[in-house]
Formats: C-alpha cells, structure tokens, sequence
C-alpha cells in the first residue's frame, strides 16, 4: 500500500469515527436526560475497566469512554433537575448478593450470567439482580444522609 493511500485510509477511519463518536454522544444525550426525567433517585456503580472487558454483554456494546461520558451526564443533568444520583462503593458487592435473603454467593464468577440463591431458592439473572442491590444501596445511602441532615 503506497504511502498515499494509507493517509486517505487513516482519514477516512478517523471522519468514521468521528462519525460514530457523534451518534452515540447524541443518544447518550437522550438517554439520560430521559433516565433523569424518569427517575428521582439514580444509583450508579463504580465499574471499573477491567469489569466493564469482562463483562461480554457491555464489552460488545458499550466502550469504556462512552460510559464514563453517559455517568458524566447523568451526574451534571442530575444536578440540573434536582435529582439525586449517588455512587456506590467499588467495594459494594452488588453482583454477589441476592437481592430477596441478602445471601453472599462468594463464588460467583463473571461467566455465571444466572444462578439460584442455595438460601430462598430465587433464580437470578446477574445483571437484573445486581441492579436491584444498587438501588436498594442507593436508597439506603440516601436515607442515612437524609436522617443525618435532619436537626442540623
Ligand atoms: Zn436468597
């Protein structure tokens, strides 16, 4: 490949890109300013790189930048609505709990995308499940902050 045609190549990569990066910065608009407009408490986990590769459903369809643009925006709009949007700790183990009993499922690895609590016998999808203790970390957090600021 002569010298020429490899620079019309990168260009045209590089306009493609800029392309795709442009769509997806506008969904990311939409999406969470309907995910704000939607909800008045947001809890978001703190994934790290290495969970968000192996993670196959969000390595196929969602690179790393993208996410952190899209908690980006729900974070600002947040404050725009006057929503809350709390964080939960890395350490929060919200893939391993079961959300009914509270059950620590200490083996579980990434490829176990389902599994049933040995506890309650609840079947779980991984994600849904994991959804739920964030939420229920965020409504907890909340409340402790809530009950802090009262009497101040
Ligand atoms: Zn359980």
């Amino acid at each position: 490949m002569g010298g020429n045609n490899w620079k019309k190549t990168v260009r045209r990569l590089q306009k493609l890109y800029n392309k795709i990066f442009n769509i997806r910065n506008d969904e990311y608009q939409k999406l969470s300013t309907e995910i704000i407009k939607s909800f008045d408490l947001i809890g978001l986990e703190n994934l790290g790189v290495k969970s968000m590769i192996k993670n196959p459903r969000l390595s196929h369809s969602i690179s790393q930048i993208s996410w952190s643009r899209l908690i980006d925006m729900i974070k600002y709009k947040a404050s725009w609505y006057d929503k809350k949007c709390i964080q939960i700790s890395k350490a929060f183990p919200s893939s391993k709990l079961c959300n009914k009993c509270g059950y620590k499922k200490e083996d579980l690895t990434l490829a176990i995308r389902e599994w049933t609590c040995p506890e309650c016998k609840t079947k779980h999808d991984r994600d849904i499940n994991a959804s739920i203790n964030i939420l229920n970390e965020a409504i907890r957090i909340n409340n402790e902050c809530t009950t802090g600021q009262v009497g101040i």
